[in-house]
């Protein structure tokens, strides 16, 4: 590697996993020795090993090696984790050199554990290294952070004011289960009589389900291990459809929109870049390696790409940002915040107006086609869609068999030709069609090619408008548009929950489009898609299936996530002869996300009904969700309203401060997990073990209190099908217990090792340096010894990663052909459920609405609200990494960012307290900050600050001891709840919702800012 390269990779990875290894003649030779001594210049650790003069490598006495999982954010990279055995403590975590999410070049699955620590070291340590960002590298603090939950709690004041009593598992067991006047505040439904599966929850509306849904789950369904084991608990055993995650308040309306774009059916797709041959790169909302994706695995990729194909790359985002270095090949488009579907579609006019698209790629009109033409994907861009209103196919794609050319498949015209074929004729097809035609019976029926429709739609709008719109000038969407043709399957367009605004449905949608229009879905060097995880829900054990648990076909959660047509409501007003639309209240078929935030809303309304207990495990919605309404927080702060809470986690967060019991729970250093990771090209899976003593307190048999713990005791007192004695189904036919918390990650680590085909087999030495005796003392005896020497296995290399042979040919490897949809005919089937208007076939550019069609300009007029508002994930912030000491130590607090001219022209000044204010939202307060690089009428704020609440930074008093907010947790603002909710639902809480899918949006809002 020549200095150049050496040094831009250096100056892209923000932390590179420290190496871990001391090379030298004496080493130590006793136990871990701490320098707690040194004061001002840090505190060396021992090494994982060190290198004796003889050459060979040792492992420090003391010091325990072993691979494991990081769970600060969600991209879950790989770990190895240094611990003091002596002291059962964490001291220090890098990456894990066999996961592509750590490193660049990953080492084979089946180099000898030692091998990968010494290829760590020294000269070969370069290549070879292994990082975490920086909230990973902070991570061992997670363990004993000393305003960590440990105890369970009581509520000893009102809800949420902070007072608390520790008392014993057994009697939170007890009190939870059974009721009683619990709080000295009159009587509490206990557990017990919640379940009613024998009534509905609102009678005469049986689309909603039984009384069982009076209990409503959140939790944090991206740790695939422990998510699996709540989800089942909730729906299968319990049977409430009221479980809520935080897709739809993430990213979940962008892969929805994406998927369209991928698919004739409703999938989840959404893609990476291809890092190994990207040449042009168009990031929408985001940067490289920002916006959640790893820094780890996209800081490597980003800077050999630079480096060695001078990668050439745009970044469209109103925040100027890191990776946007100076002096390479990189470009920042200040877009306005909510605008970036301007951007797009100017720069797809342009595409389709200069043909400056992948002609061949979009002409193969089926696999036949596509494969003569020496492609790997088809497309329907040359589709014919029925566009005559009083056709009863109107958008629908012609049938050939209407015209008499073959059967149910799609028509195109023969490219070059008038004639009309069948698609799966192999012809290439006419890419601009839109003519009327004769069909068998003789009738004339105007048929338009879909993209003919996009183009269509692209030009309704002028480019001065998309300029005006988005802030971006026409030349430069031109040169988007140049650079697109030019590279293209060599470019990618790759996004993330950074363009989450009215339309982040759409946005996902063209970012698919656009990776269409020039070949690059699954092209060497554009977008590729990972291989995906390996679940352990089936195999050996049956965990999937509960013989005789609750099915919760056909039933629609709180938040409505189904088809309004089928709802009692629907069918009433069509019985009365009256116009079904509007809905009273929003539904949404398209984005079936578990949104949790909307079920909160729908409990505040309580329409259609109330939650009675809310179990909150590792989720913030109160926190997280962008626009949740004062009104659900006071609906939850009310027992009257809300009269059961119980919280689960290792922090107290914004949430669970609200709770009347909490439960501590294991961190993540004390669980197990088996995880996909998320931009990693390799089929594989993250797994660990615990690594350390769990700190919380133990039940009365001598268990470490946790989540799976309380919900197993739960279920053996409710008598919940699907846990204790043999509750658990062996392929061998033998029937296995589900007891405790061991029981389970045995079995589902088991199911995932079993289709793992090319495990390395253990040895004693792997065995001793990947901590194994440590991490399978309690598996063992719950698993066949066959079972055994596999999950030993997947335990040793921290998982399994897969290094196929990445290409074949131009082509990502195993990649199927995909009908790329330019129109999705499925989707025109949906209704919006308050206008009635069908979902648009193709992208479509639109104001931003509320859900009753009025734009949100009407509402909230510039002249009130003159900038526009985007927030954005921080690089160093996620849910735990708050609470991690040295985390609040590197970056204490976030800024309110505007350009120096707009903040000018508002009378403000760098430096300034400022207030931003929006129609209803909870006003905020922070310091600004101004540059220029910021797009001008901007206001940038970073998620995941202004922790006043939650994480330590709250006040609490705990059996009458007063435990004081720390200052540094509390850094900065919060900016969720500033978020203004949609005035035009018909209900007290309401929230802003993504109009074609209720997601949440976040970008675009219209802001005030006063001084403060
Ligand atoms: S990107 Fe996320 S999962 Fe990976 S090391 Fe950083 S915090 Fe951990």
């Amino acid at each position: 590697m020549d200095r150049r390269k050496f040094l831009t990779r250096a100056g892209i990875v923000s932390v590179a996993g420290a190496a871990t290894v001391a090379c030298g003649d004496k080493g130590h030779t006793s136990g871990p020795q701490h320098s707690q001594d040194v004061a001002h210049f840090g505190h060396p650790i021992p090494p994982e090993c060190q290198q004796g003069s003889d050459g060979q490598w040792q492992r420090t006495p003391g010091i325990r090696t072993a691979y494991s999982r990081c769970f600060s954010c969600y991209n879950i990279c790989g770990l190895r984790v240094r611990i003091d055995e002596a002291n059962d403590k964490v001291l220090k975590v890098g990456g894990n050199p066999y996961c592509e999410n750590n490193s660049g070049s990953p080492l084979p699955i089946d180099t000898a554990v030692k091998q990968s620590y010494v290829a760590l070291a020294g000269e070969a340590g370069l290549e070879n290294r292994a990082t975490t960002c920086a909230k990973g590298a902070s991570c061992a603090d997670s363990v004993d952070d000393e305003r960590r939950v440990t105890q369970v709690l009581k509520r000893a004041g009102k809800r949420g004011e902070g007072k608390w009593v520790s008392i014993s598992y057994e009697q939170a067991l007890s009190e939870i289960v059974n009721g009683g006047d619990l709080f000295g505040e009159g009587h509490v439904e206990g557990l017990k009589t919640v379940r009613q599966l024998d009534k509905q929850v609102k009678p005469g509306y049986p689309e909603f389900g039984t009384a069982a849904n009076h209990l409503f789950a959140t939790f944090c369904a991206e740790d695939t291990l422990r998510g699996s084991f709540y989800a089942r608990f909730m729906q299968q055993s319990w049977g409430t459809s009221n479980l809520g995650t935080k897709h739809a308040y993430c990213g979940a309306a962008q892969v929805t929109g994406f998927s369209l774009g991928m698919s004739p059916d409703f999938e989840e797709w959404l893609n990476d870049v291809d890092w190994e041959n990207v040449e042009y790169g168009l990031f929408m909302g985001t940067s490289p390696g920002s916006s959640g994706n790893s820094l780890n695995r996209a800081g490597r990729g980003l800077a050999d790409s630079r480096v060695d194909r001078k990668f050439k790359y745009v970044c469209v985002d109103p925040l100027l940002r890191t990776t946007v270095a100076a002096d390479t090949n990189a470009k920042w488009l200040a877009v306005k915040p909510g605008q970036d579907a301007a951007f797009s579609f100017g720069v797809i006019r342009t595409m389709l107006e200069e043909g400056w698209f992948n002609k061949v790629h979009l002409e193969g009109a089926s696999e036949k086609a596509a494969k003569a033409a020496g492609e790997l994907n088809y497309t329907n861009a040359g589709h014919l869609v029925v566009m005559d209103p009083k056709h009863p196919n109107y958008k629908g794609f012609a049938k050939a068999a209407d015209f008499g050319l073959g059967g149910d498949e799609a028509l195109i015209v023969k490219s070059g030709s008038q004639t009309l074929v069948s698609a799966e004729s192999g012809d290439k097809a006419e890419l601009f069609v839109s003519k009327t035609f004769k069909d068998g019976k003789g009738r004339r029926v105007k048929l338009v090619s879909s993209l003919s429709l996009l183009r269509e739609e692209a030009q309704r709008t002028s480019m001065k408008v998309y300029a005006e719109q988005s802030g971006i000038g026409i030349e430069d969407m031109r040169q988007v548009a140049k650079d697109l043709g030019h590279y293209g399957r060599k470019a990618c367009i790759a996004g993330n929950g950074g363009t989450n605004s009215s339309d982040g449905f759409v946005m996902g949608w063209i970012w698919a489009t656009l990776n269409t229009l020039v070949g690059s879905h699954d092209a060497k060097g554009g977008a590729s898609y990972g291989n995906g995880p390996i679940g352990g829900m089936e195999g050996r054990y049956d965990l999937a299936n509960i013989a005789d648990g609750v099915s919760l076909d056909g039933v629609v959660n709180a938040c409505r996530d189904g088809a309004y047509e089928s709802s009692t409501e629907y069918q009433q007003k069509v019985a009365k002869g009256q116009n079904p639309y509007p809905a009273s209240t929003p539904w949404h078929e398209a984005l079936p996300a578990m949104n949790a935030a909307e079920q909160w809303t729908s409990h505040a309304n309580a329409d259609p009904y109330r939650a009675k207990v809310l179990f909150n495990w590792r989720n913030n919605f109160l926190y997280s969700a962008a626009s949740i309404s004062q009104e659900v927080v006071a609906s939850i702060a009310d027992p009257k309203r809300l009269p059961l809470i119980v919280g689960i986690d290792c922090h107290m967060n914004e949430t669970n401060r609200y709770a009347d019991y909490f439960i501590p729970d294991r961190s993540m250093l004390e669980e197990y997990a088996a995880d996909r990771m998320w931009g990693s090209h390799m089929l594989g899976v993250v797994a660990a073990a615990p690594l350390v003593t769990p700190r919380t307190v133990k039940n009365e048999r001598g268990q470490h209190v946790c989540m799976e713990q309380l919900l197993i005791d739960i279920a053996l007192e409710m008598k919940l099908p699907g846990f204790g004695k043999g509750a658990i189904a062996h392929a061998d036919g033998h029937q296995a217990d589900l007891l405790c918390f061991e029981d389970w990650h045995a079995k589902y680590l088991a199911n995932v090792a079993a289709q793992c085909e090319g495990l390395p087999k253990v040895t004693a030495e792997d065995r001793e340096w990947a901590g194994l005796d440590y991490a399978m003392k309690p598996l063992t005896p719950r698993l066949t010894p066959a079972e055994s020497s596999q999950v030993e296995s997947l335990l040793s290399r921290g998982g399994y990663y897969v290094a196929d042979e990445r290409y074949d040919g131009e082509f990502i490897k195993g990649a199927g052909a995909k009908c790329l949809q330019i129109y999705h005919e499925a989707v025109t089937h949906l209704r919006h459920a308050y206008s009635g208007e069908r979902y648009p076939g193709t992208i479509t550019y639109q104001e931003h609405k509320f859900w009753n069609g009025d734009t949100w300009e009407s509402h909230w007029p510039k002249s009130e609200y003159p900038l526009l508002f985007s927030s954005y994930k921080a690089t160093v912030r996620s849910n735990y990494a708050v609470a991690y000491k040295r985390i609040a130590e590197i970056s204490p607090t976030n800024f309110v960012y505007m350009n120096q001219d707009t903040a000018s022209e508002q009378g403000l000044s760098d430096g300034d307290s400022v207030k931003l204010i929006t129609a209803n939202g909870k006003p905020a307060v922070g310091l600004l900050q101004t540059d220029s690089g910021v797009a001008k009428g901007a206001v940038c704020v970073s998620h995941g600050f202004g922790h006043s609440q939650g994480f330590g930074g709250d006040d609490r008093v705990i059996n009458g001891k007063s435990v004081p907010g720390l200052k540094e947790r509390a850094g900065g603002v919060a900016i969720n709840q500033m978020i203004p909710s949609d005035p035009t639902r018909n209900a007290k809480a309401s929230m802003l919702n993504d109009y074609w899918t209720g997601a949440n949006c976040r970008h675009g809002v219209p802001v005030r800012v006063e001084k403060a």
